[in-house]
């Protein structure tokens, strides 16, 4: 049985750090940090993930404002609002939940936020900043980020001679995730739905990332022994045996098999999901902290 990666414990110890860095910051130099999160919609699963957004970043001691607007919201009056916290200098990040209802353009509101304040590092200048290999002076995309920190809680920081492989090549998760490990030095191959022989890929991967969707579809077979295995899937199934109607979350990797083979391996839930939200604080307060001139905390 390969070690479970408490990604609860790590997002903990990112959110400790998170709080210190604001309150050093407020002490130092007056600047409280400032989240505006954005909602649009009735989406029920997008107001519980903006709500436990709102109240972790009181929690780390920010100014956390919530702008809730009707699913009737025009293009043009969101695009008002992000260009009033663009200008509001008490706001250090601004994050716009999506999906967004179908009438309004995602893409043209995610890039109309100025770069310094994407604390979802979604804006072309941040990923392009990832891809140049400028990891200092950007904003990254806030689950892999998260995810390679529990890589890196493995693995360490230099990843020189191992084989990456992260399945999903999508801009939020999968693009960013590549270049990270990239960045650490690590052989990266990204695969996706038209790859071929997908186990075989899977299985030349000392660290095996899984962002694609699917439950369970990463098997036991698929995995090296003594592979890091990261499941960043989150899926809802039918779970009968709980009782009827009743469902559970799943992975996209089959867990019980893996673990026997995997040196190390994130659990669904609490592995990658609490990442996300601490690695949005932390996005967060390093945003503060160069709009205030100051050195930012690493993470
Ligand atoms: P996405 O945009 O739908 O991308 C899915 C990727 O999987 C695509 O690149 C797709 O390939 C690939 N794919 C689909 N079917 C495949 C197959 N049979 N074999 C190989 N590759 C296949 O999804 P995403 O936003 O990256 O999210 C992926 C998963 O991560 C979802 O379960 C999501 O809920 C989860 N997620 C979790 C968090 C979190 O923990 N906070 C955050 C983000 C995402 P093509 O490009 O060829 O279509």
């Amino acid at each position: 049985m390969g070690k479970v990666i408490d990604g609860k414990q790590v997002a903990a110890s990112v959110i400790d750090a998170v709080k210190t860095a604001t309150s050093a910051l407020e002490k130092e130099t007056g600047v409280k940090t400032g989240l505006a999160v954005v909602i649009v919609g009735d989406d029920p699963a997008s107001h519980t993930y903006v709500n436990s957004k709102s109240k972790m970043a009181k929690e780390c001691g920010f100014n956390s404002i919530q702008h809730t607007l009707p699913a009737e919201t025009t293009q043009g009056e969101l695009a008002g609002l992000v260009r009033s916290l663009n200008e509001d200098p008490s706001i250090h990040g601004i994050l716009v939940q999506l999906p967004l209802p179908k009438d309004l353009d995602a893409d043209a509101i995610i890039q109309s936020i100025r770069p310094e304040k994407d604390v979802d590092g979604l804006h072309v200048v941040n990923a392009g900043k990832l891809a140049t290999g400028d990891l200092a002076t950007g904003l990254i995309s806030c689950t892999p980020a998260g995810a390679m920190l529990l890589v890196r809680s493995i693995n360490g920081e230099d990843l020189s001679g191992l084989n990456a492989v992260v399945i999903g090549r999508s801009n939020l998760f999968g693009k960013p995730m590549a270049q990270l490990l990239l960045h650490a030095n690590a052989t990266v191959a990204m695969a996706h739905s038209r790859t071929k022989d997908l186990a075989t890929v899977a299985r030349g991967a000392d660290i095996l990332v899984a962002a694609v969707g699917r439950p369970e579809m990463v098997k036991a077979d698929w995995i090296k022994p003594g592979a890091t295995v990261i499941d960043v899937g989150i899926n809802r199934i039918a779970a009968p045996e709980r009782g009827e109607g009743k469902s559970r979350l799943v992975g996209d990797v089959a867990y019980a098999e893996a673990s026997d083979l995997a040196a190390a391996i994130t659990p669904v839930p609490g592995g990658v999901g609490p990442m996300t939200i601490a690695m949005l604080m932390a996005n967060t307060v390093v945003a503060a902290h160069r709009a205030a001139g100051r050195q930012p905390p690493t993470f």
